[in-house]
């Protein structure tokens, strides 16, 4: 039987390979330390869990309209406005099955075969596959480490073609905890307006933003802007609320209309009961946000400066998210307990291997200078990996 040639081409997750064998480790009882966590180490805050369990008990277990309830998207229309200076009608708000789901709408509502989307490098895993699952391509466009891991607006120039239907920031970045500045946006918003295509903005980390720097919703910047940008946000990483699958997006009333029919047919609305937890989590002071900000900030800080005081390795000082790119380059070449390093899915074997630490390739990512660590666990893991890091590395010869 032949399956859809579109779905084929669709790849594993770059993270799935390493999981697996660092549970495989797990299993045999070897102690790892995981640096890999795409999610928040903290629970959900208790005043969320018990929004969702009155939820619960007050019945609010049916459909509700696909594009969310009008409370949540009240709340969501707020959130914009204080935050983020930016006004929506409620129909132009989409609550979906969270903000990967969001992302997978527009890029399905934008999109014709042929058509090209632009995505900055490294990027996060998904982007380039969901724009293949929308029959367009992916346009990489470099975002250099020396300069902060910046867009590069010279490549982003001359990349842009008669073709380009979209570009994808993520501001603060995933994997590389950049942060746009807003002379950058302004400059992105300028070509998006002349060349005539759309942006999507993934403001998941928003919140997670150090060194008292502020977030900009590239749509604020001004009217035309937000006519051309549609903004995917959620609950996931600001109130760690990974596992209830609530995002959204708001953006120009025809594309939320078709987003909205898609999920119509895919999935209905989001989880009755997540939707109300996310209200209270939007109705809440972000006192508990700002806990958790403040510590991944301090994480920060400690492991970035130790990753600068280990041997070949380095890295930039991150301003956002809780992931930070080690540059592996000057591993490369080198022997370690009798094994050539020449890749980041080396280092990263390497390192599980021998040091039983957990990292990501750098080549998921479309990078592969770099492994990816996440600072979402304990200082006390990250002190024991490092030492482990660190010792390894010292067994250089
Ligand atoms: C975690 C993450 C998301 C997905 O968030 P969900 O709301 O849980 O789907 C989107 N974009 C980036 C860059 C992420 O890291």
């Amino acid at each position: 039987m032949i399956l859809s040639r579109k779905s084929l081409n669709i790849s594993e997750s770059s993270t799935l390979a390493i999981t697996a064998l660092a549970n495989q480790l797990k299993a045999k009882g070897v102690n790892v330390i995981g640096f890999g966590a795409g999610e928040p180490d903290f629970d959900t805050p208790d005043y969320i869990k018990e929004a969702a369990i009155k939820a619960i008990k007050d019945g609010r277990t049916k459909y509700t309209p696909v594009s969310g309830i009008p409370e949540l998207k009240e709340a969501i229309i707020n959130k914009f406005k204080i935050d983020n200076n930016l006004e929506y009608k409620t129909s132009q708000v989409l609550v979906s099955n969270g903000a990967k789901h969001s992302l997978y709408n527009a890029m399905q509502a934008l999109c014709n075969p042929g058509d090209e989307v632009l995505i900055p490098t490294p990027y996060w895993v998904t982007y380039p596959e969901l724009v293949k699952m929308a029959d367009a391509t992916p346009v990489f466009v470099r975002c250099d480490h020396t300069k902060d891991f910046r867009l590069d607006l010279d490549d982003l120039k001359a990349k842009i073609s008669p073709k380009t239907k979209a570009i994808i920031i993520n501001s603060p970045n995933n994997p590389t905890g950049a942060v746009y500045p807003q002379e950058d946006l302004e400059e992105i918003a300028k070509l998006a307006i002349a060349h005539d295509f759309y942006i999507i903005s993934d403001e998941i980390y928003e919140e997670l933003i150090y060194d008292g720097r502020k977030h900009i919703s590239i749509a604020s910047l001004d009217r035309e802007v937000k006519d051309h940008t549609i903004v995917v946000n959620g609950v996931s990483k600001a109130y760690s609320m990974t596992g209830w699958r609530i995002g959204y997006a708001a953006g120009p009333e025809e594309v939320i209309k078709v987003m909205t029919n898609i999920q119509s047919h895919a999935t209905s609305n989001p989880n009755s009961i997540a939707q109300y937890a996310s209200l209270a989590a939007l109705r809440g002071n972000k006192d508990d946000v700002y806990m958790m900000r403040d510590e991944f900030e301090l994480r920060r800080n400690y492991m970035v400066q130790r990753i600068n005081n280990i041997k070949y390795l380095s890295c930039n000082m991150p301003h956002g998210a809780f992931y930070i790119m080690m540059n592996i380059q000057e591993l490369k070449g080198k022997v370690i307990e009798g094994n050539v390093i020449n890749s980041s899915e080396d280092v990263t074997k390497l390192l599980l291997e021998k040091a039983n630490v957990a990292v990501v390739p750098g080549d998921g990512f479309g990078t592969d200078d770099f492994v990816r660590l996440s600072y979402a666990t304990s200082i006390k893991n990250i002190k024991n990996g490092l030492d482990r890091i660190e010792a390894f590395i010292s067994s250089e010869v």
